[in-house]
């Protein structure tokens, strides 16, 4: 059974649960390929969202369960209006040690110091190459520059940045040496990310070709030196470093899903469903239970009910929420 006693929230696996990923709009300033679909996006209207107040209500109780992790995501998250006294706000409840963002970067160069300000430590920058071509062929926009400038901006900020590359054939294998190479001058951590198949249609790949092994055995033809470095405890990132290099590497591997067995994540989406497993087709709707006038109990007890039901592991989940093969987009879940 799952438990929120003495505030540790447990999933029906006894997996602590401390996490949570809140996508906050499923709108996008870019089209990835990988993520949703160039044209014809239905965007969700703004009743569909959870409001800020929604999104803050539900942070503080989570964070009264046992979550002390709150990563926001979306969709773009600065391209919703009121995202920044939202951080402000989430930031200062306390028993939150740790507010991440993950972000495009197209408009985030500017914002950067007010972040520092509201405490954000550390941000996970989207980028999955360096040639501004294939910048523009996967994401559909001409903003590599604004990207390359929120980066910079960050790290002279003194805010820590991962960079999320994702793998694709024959869209961008080409760059993995050189993102690699960025460790060697910039304090960054770089991670490839296998892709998965979330990007708003029914087409992905019948096998992955460009798995965690593949990507490793790629970085090692340019760099045979690296070494393999310490996993961080809840890491879903294989982590190595290159002697000498400033910054280092990670290896997630999203589609092989290695790391469910100390899975101790959350999502929330933007239209207020809670996930257990990102490979959850299905999910408790929140949105519903808050307008229906639920109190904090009742609300806590939705959370319990939804983690006695945890997939054990993001096959189980797939297999058992998707009945046919068009996934969500990933800016309807977060990432
Ligand atoms: N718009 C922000 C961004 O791109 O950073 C945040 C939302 S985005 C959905 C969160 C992360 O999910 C990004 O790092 C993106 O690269 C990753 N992502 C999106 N679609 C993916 C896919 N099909 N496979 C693997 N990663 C994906
Ligand atoms: Fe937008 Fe992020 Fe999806 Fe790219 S990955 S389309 S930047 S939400």
């Amino acid at each position: 059974m799952p438990n929120y006693l003495c505030g540790v929230l447990k999933d029906n696996h006894g997996r602590i649960v401390n996490y949570l990923r809140l996508a906050v709009t499923d709108r996008c300033n870019l089209r990835c390929f990988y993520c949703m679909p160039e044209k014809g996006n239905n965007w969700l209207a703004r009743t569909e969202l959870l409001s800020w107040e929604e999104m803050l209500r539900l942070c503080r109780l989570t964070i009264g369960m046992g979550v002390n992790k709150i990563r926001i995501t979306g969709g773009e998250p600065f391209v919703r209006k009121g995202i920044m006294p939202f951080l402000s706000d989430l930031s200062g409840i306390k028993g939150l040690d740790n507010l991440t963002i993950t972000t495009n970067g197209v408009v985030t160069a500017p914002l950067v110091p007010e972040l520092k300000k509201i405490g954000i430590k550390a941000v996970n920058l989207s980028l999955d190459t360096l040639d501004r071509a294939r910048f523009q062929a996967i994401t559909h926009r001409d903003e590599f520059d604004k990207v390359i400038e929120t980066m910079h901006a960050l790290i002279s900020n003194g805010i820590d940045v991962k960079i999320n590359a994702v793998v694709m054939d024959g869209k961008n294998t080409q760059d993995i040496p050189a993102l690699v190479a960025l460790t060697k001058e910039l304090p960054v951590s770089v991670r490839f990310i296998e892709e998965m198949p979330f990007n708003g249609g029914g087409q992905h790949y019948q096998t992955l070709v460009w798995d965690h092994m593949q990507i490793l055995q790629t970085i090692k033809e340019s760099y045979p030196e690296i070494a393999k470095i310490p996993d961080p405890l809840y890491s879903t990132s294989y982590n190595y470093k290159i002697p000498g290099h400033k910054g280092d590497v990670g290896i997630i591997a999203a589609y092989t899903r290695s790391f469910c067995g100390t899975c101790n994540r959350i999502r929330l989406t933007p239209q207020g469903i809670l996930k257990t497993c990102l490979y959850d087709n299905g999910g408790t709707d929140f949105k519903h239970i808050i307008r229906s006038g639920a109190d904090d109990a009742i609300l806590s007890s939705a959370i319990v009910t939804a983690l006695s039901a945890k997939a054990i592991d993001g096959h189980e989940a797939e297999r058992t929420t998707y009945s046919s093969g068009a996934h969500q987009s990933m800016a309807m879940i977060g990432g």
